[in-house]
């Protein structure tokens, strides 16, 4: 794993992270507060994912970049990309990994409490005659009782902090959504 701090001074990352900041501006009521926000924002978080994902910054800003589907406000904040060391967010090396901790006794809904079985965003239960149809994705994803997670080896590919569904079998390590004390995530 290396890791490439430098690359934050790279050429090729300075003109990137200027192309993304003059998209900000063009559409912004305060051109330079949110010009200055913007890059306050991505240079921090940008390096802190980097360290920790062991990826380097200008990889993971290209990545974050292709796949934004919003605004740049809208993308580049604490909501769509929190602090990965604070223990809200659990870092996983890849899909193996994934599939180790999700275990295969599916995942609860965090509306209805039943449990979806292999889909951990929608919950496809019905509660009497009407279909719970909770999706992780909506406004109010899993209500903080989910779990959040990056895949270290597809980030590049999906930069997504995923929110899914608490899998059943991490239940007993978790309390409304927060890692119990003593608890140790599955390494
Ligand atoms: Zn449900």
């Amino acid at each position: 794993m290396s890791i490439h701090s430098d690359d934050i001074d790279s050429p090729q990352f300075i003109t990137l992270l200027n192309s993304i900041i003059e998209i900000a501006r063009a559409k912004a009521f305060a051109p330079d507060e949110l010009a200055s926000k913007t890059r306050d924002f991505i240079l921090s978080r940008v390096s802190h994912y980097a360290n920790h994902l062991g990826h380097s910054p200008l990889e993971i800003l290209t990545a974050m970049e292709k796949k934004r589907p919003v605004t740049v406000p809208d993308y580049y904040n604490s909501e769509v990309f929190p602090r990965l060391d604070l223990g809200g967010v659990f870092v996983l090396r890849d899909l193996t990994h994934y599939k180790q901790i999700v275990g295969v006794n599916g995942f609860r809904c965090p509306r209805c409490g039943e449990v979806s079985l292999l889909d951990p965003y929608q919950c496809h239960e019905w509660i009497g005659k009407r279909k719970c149809s909770w999706s992780a994705r909506s406004f109010f994803g899993t209500f903080g009782k989910g779990l959040r997670l990056v895949i270290r080896d597809v980030f590049l590919l999906e930069p997504i902090v995923y929110d899914i569904f608490m899998p059943i079998a991490l239940e007993p390590l978790f309390e409304n959504g927060a890692l119990i004390p003593g608890a140790t995530f599955p390494e």
